[in-house]
């Protein structure tokens, strides 16, 4: 076969395999210390309470049910067990029918593309933001536009009316974004929900990190504050495990319904063999002792990574410091180009990811992202101090 004999669609000829992407393929390498990924740390899956929890199945009843086609909503019982969960942390009023399992959250992502954007459609993105987003939303050719950050996360206040009433939905991740580790302030979760509501704005609130919060202390997720103009999204895959490819979308019944019909056409249903392992581990309240165990295991990571950061990169450089999450944004002096910098640091076996592709729009090229979980300590300070100088 040559490509001669088909033509990609105009949506799937506009896909380009990105520069950083080809750079990064060696850090899969053993001798690279990779800081490049976003991947949850393998010590953190329950291996053997997901063991048991297939054994369990398996010897029940529901062992036909977990290998048969399910309906597109997902598996009752997790449903209702979504809803309690967001009802009682959120004090909201949701029932299963706001309630959609998704084959991870970024297949929310791509269906609310597919609902939500035509050609310009206006969206309001933070900056910088979630790349997978970007990939996803991208293809459906909306017109971005970026809302200033800062420390706190997103500011509300360079958010004018004028653009919240012209876009179609907000895209946000409050809790340890994606990529900087930013968590934002309650003060500007109340503004922003105001704002929303002021301005029929729908906000997409994307959650996977939330729980990995390092003193254990939550804030109120938008869709307390604003609960019928929030699409809120959660993960498994940061607190069980991301190959589950679990996630749910939580948004008004009408909303749900029509990514219902987006889901059946794009999958059917999300894996009713995963649905019923995980709701079969965590029905009894599993996830109480063990989420405690992956924030411990962050922290500590991420005070040795701030300590090593701290210690070795000059003056010149800044970061963030997170209090919880999987990421530290850094950003170097104006005239350092970080893609050049990946570059040379690749060579010398340490990897990141630039930050210049978590840009919508007006990319800054002095940053990057740094994931700290899944690297040993002294693999960790050995890598800062490589880069540090190389930045040097
Ligand atoms: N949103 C954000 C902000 C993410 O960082 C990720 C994963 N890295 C996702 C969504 C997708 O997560 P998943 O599909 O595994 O639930």
């Amino acid at each position: 076969m040559t490509s001669s004999m088909w033509q990609f669609s105009k949506r799937a000829a506009a896909l380009k395999s990105s520069a950083i992407r080809e750079i990064l393929k060696v850090t899969e390498l053993p001798d690279v210390i990779s800081f490049a990924g976003g991947l949850p740390s393998p010590n953190s899956f329950p291996i053997a309470k997901i063991k048991q929890a297939v054994d369990d199945i398996m010897d029940s009843d529901e062992s036909f049910n977990a290998l048969q086609y399910g309906p597109t909503e997902g598996y009752k019982p997790l449903r209702e067990w979504v809803a309690n969960l967001i009802n009682q942390r959120e004090k909201t009023h949701l029932t299963i029918d706001n309630v959609l399992i998704v084959t991870g959250s970024q297949q929310a992502l791509d269906l609310i593309g597919k609902a939500l954007i035509d050609e310009g459609t206006k969206v309001l993105v933070e900056t910088p933001t979630y790349l997978g987003a970007l990939q996803t939303f991208t293809q459906y050719e909306p017109e971005y536009v970026s809302i200033a950050s800062d420390d706190q996360g997103l500011n509300p206040d360079q958010l004018s009316d004028e653009e919240a009433k012209s876009a179609n939905f907000l895209y946000t991740i409050p809790n340890f974004q994606n990529p900087t580790g930013r968590r934002l302030s309650e003060e500007r979760r109340k503004k922003l929900a105001e704002k929303a509501k002021k301005n029929n704005l729908l906000m997409i609130e994307d959650d996977p990190y939330g729980e990995l919060d390092y003193q254990g202390h939550r804030l109120p997720s938008l869709i307390s504050f604003a609960p019928d103009n929030t699409v809120y999204l959660g993960s498994f895959s940061k607190i069980l495990a991301p190959g589950m490819r679990l996630g749910y979308v939580v948004g008004p019944v009408e909303f749900i319904r029509k990514l219902v019909q987006l889901k059946q056409a794009a999958d059917l249903h999300t894996p009713s063999y995963t649905q019923h392992i995980a709701y079969q581990v965590i029905k009894d309240g599993y996830l109480g002792s063990h989420i405690p165990k992956i924030r411990e295991l962050y922290k500590t990571r991420c005070q040795f990574m701030l300590a090593q950061l701290d210690k070795y990169m000059p003056k010149t450089v800044r970061w963030t410091k997170p209090e919880g999450g999987m990421f530290i944004w850094v950003e170097l002096p104006e005239h350092i180009n970080s893609t050049e910098l990946l570059a040379k640091a690749v060579k010398s076996n340490v990897a990141f990811v630039p930050g210049e592709t978590f840009f919508a729009t007006n990319p800054k090229k002095n940053c990057l992202r740094l994931a700290f979980v899944t690297v040993p300590e002294e693999r960790i300070e050995k890598g800062i101090k490589i880069l540090a100088d190389l930045i040097k």
